[in-house]
C-alpha cells in the first residue's frame, strides 16, 4: 500500500524524523489557511498524487508571499499531472501539501528497501539528490553507497556514519544525519514498510538535515498489524478494477493489452501471459483467481475482465486441482448472463471435474472455443482477436 507524501511526513514526524512544517489542503481556501498557520519566508505548494517526478511536471511551486498561494492552489487543484511515474494518462490533483520552503544548501538521496536476495533491509544513499536513483545507478554507480542491515542488531550507528561520510555530509552535520537515519530505520521496521525513500534529503543553509520528500510503501501482508494505516489509503489514487478485485480477494493487475486472462495460480498466470506474448498477443491483465475460489468469486473475476473496454478477447486457462472446473464454468456462465459475451472466448480446462465443466460451458449457449494445450489456447485467442479486428484496427 502506498500513501501520500504529507501522510508519510506526519507518520515519520512521530518517530522524530525531521520534516518541514506543513499542512494538507483540499481547497484553495484551506491552502491559504494552511500557509497562514506556518510562519515562513516562503512556502512550497506541492501536488499530492501517488507518483514522483512532480517537480519537473510543474506539481511543486514556490510562493514567495501569501497572496501567491491562492492562485497557485487554484491552478494545481484539478490539474492532470503527467510525470514519468503516472503513465501517459496522468493523475488528477485533489490534495495539496502546503509547507515551509527550505533554503537548500545541498540535496542527497536516502532510501531503505527490502533486499529480498539478502533477506535484509538495505540502506542506499547518494550525493546525487533529487535525481532518480535508477538513473544514478546506471550512469554514476560510484556515487551510491549501500549498507546491509543485520536484522538482530538493526541499523548500527557506525553504518549510518559510514553512509553520512560516504555521501559527503559535512562533519558538523554527521550526527544529525545519523540520528535521521536511525529514526527512519525505526519507522521502517515498526510500520512494516517495504520502501522508504527520502529524495531529496536536504542540508539547509542553516545546517538542518530535513526530509523534503517522502515516499513510503507498506507491505500489504503486514497491514493487519497496522489498522490505523488503512485510514490513510486513498482509493481515488488506485485503479478502480484493482479495488474491486481486492474486495473479492483476487490478485488482479491491469495491463495495457487487449486479451483478458482468467487463470488459477500466480505461476500459471505468469506463464499464460508469456505464451500470449509468444504468439504476438498482448495480455490486458494479470488475474489469479486463487485456489479454492467460489462460483461468486469466479463470477466477479470474469465480470472484471468483461468491464475492461480494451478487452477484445478472453483466455481462460484453468488447471483444476483444489479448484474445480465446474465451479469455473458456472462462474463464467453466471457472469455473462446479464451482460452477454461480445468478444471471443477461448477456454482451456484441465483437471478436477473437467468433463462436468466442459458440459456446463457447452450447454450455456455461449460461443466458446475450447483448446487442449496452453499453446493451442494462446494461438487461438490471438487469431480470433486479430480476425475480429478485421483489418480495421491493424
Ligand atoms: P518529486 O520527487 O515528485 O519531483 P519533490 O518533493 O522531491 O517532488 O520536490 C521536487 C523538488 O522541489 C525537490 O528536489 C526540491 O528541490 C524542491 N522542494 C520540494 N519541497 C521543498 C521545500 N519544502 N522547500 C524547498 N524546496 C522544495
Ligand atoms: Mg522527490
Amino acid at each position: 500500500m502506498n500513501i501520500h507524501e504529507y501522510q508519510g511526513k506526519q507518520l515519520l514526524k512521530k518517530y522524530g524524523v525531521a520534516v518541514p512544517l506543513g499542512n494538507v489542503a483540499f481547497t484553495p481556501e484551506q491552502a491559504i489557511e494552511a500557509a497562514k498557520s506556518i510562519h515562513a519566508k516562503k512556502w512550497v505548494v506541492k501536488a499530492q498524487i501517488h507518483a514522483g517526478g512532480r517537480g519537473k511536471a510543474g506539481g511543486v511551486k514556490i510562493a514567495g508571499s501569501l497572496d501567491q498561494i491562492t492562485p497557485i492552489a487554484e491552478e494545481l487543484l484539478g490539474k492532470i499531472l503527467v510525470t514519468p511515474q503516472t503513465g501517459p494518462a496522468g493523475k488528477k490533483v485533489k490534495r495539496l501539501l502546503i509547507e515551509e520552503g527550505s533554503d537548500i544548501e545541498k540535496e542527497f538521496y536516502l532510501g531503505m528497501v527490502l533486499d529480498r536476495n539478502a533477506s535484509r533491509i538495505a540502506v542506499i544513499a547518494s550525493s546525487e539528490g533529487g535525481m532518480e536513483i535508477e538513473e544514478v545507478a546506471s550512469k554514476t554507480p560510484e556515487k551510491i553507497v549501500r549498507e546491509s542491515v543485520d536484522p538482530l542488531i538493526g541499523l548500527a550507528p557506525f553504518q549510518a556514519r559510514r553512509i553520512a561520510f560516504g555521501i559527503g555530509i559535512p562533519d558538523r552535520q554527521v550526527n544529525k544525519a545519523v540520528k535521521f537515519m536511525l529514526e527512519l530505520y525505526r519507522a521502517f521496521v515498526d510500520q512494516d514498510c517495504s520502501i522508504a525513500e527520502i529524495n531529496p534529503l536536504v542540508l539547509t543553509k542553516s545546517g538542518e538535515i530535513l526530509a523534503l520528500d517522502t515516499k513510503l510503501n507498506f507491505d500489504d501482508n503486514g497491514l493487519y498489524r497496522h489498522k490505523e494505516l488503512l485510514d490513510l489509503r486513498d482509493l481515488g489514487e488506485e485503479d478502480e478494477k484493482e479495488i474491486q478485485a481486492s474486495e473479492y480477494g483476487l490478485n488482479y493487475i491491469a495491463l495495457d493489452g487487449n486479451i483478458g486472462c482468467m487463470v488459477n495460480g500466480a505461476g500459471l498466470a505468469m506463464a499464460t501471459m508469456d505464451i500470449i506474448k509468444a504468439f504476438n498477443g498482448d495480455p490486458a491483465n494479470f488475474l489469479d483467481v486463487g485456489g479454492g475460489a467460489s462460483k461468486e468469486k469466479v463470477e466477479a473475476a470474469f465480470r472484471l475482465i468483461l468491464s475492461d473496454p480494451h478487452v477484445r478477447g478472453i483466455l481462460v486457462n484453468i488447471f483444476g486441482g483444489i479448484m474445480k472446473c465446474d465451479v469455473i464454468a458456472e462462474g463464467i456462465v453466471a457472469a455473462t448472463e446479464n451482460v452477454g459475451l461480445k468478444v471471443p472466448l477461448v477456454v482451456r480446462l484441465e483437471g478436477t471435474n473437467v468433463k462436468l465443466g466442459k458440459e456446463i460451458l457447452h450447454h450455456s449457449g455461449l460461443n466458446i472455443t475450447s483448446a487442449n494445450t496452453m499453446a493451442d489456447a494462446a494461438e487461438k485467442i490471438v487469431q480470433l482477436v486479430d480476425q475480429a479486428a478485421g483489418g480495421v484496427v491493424k
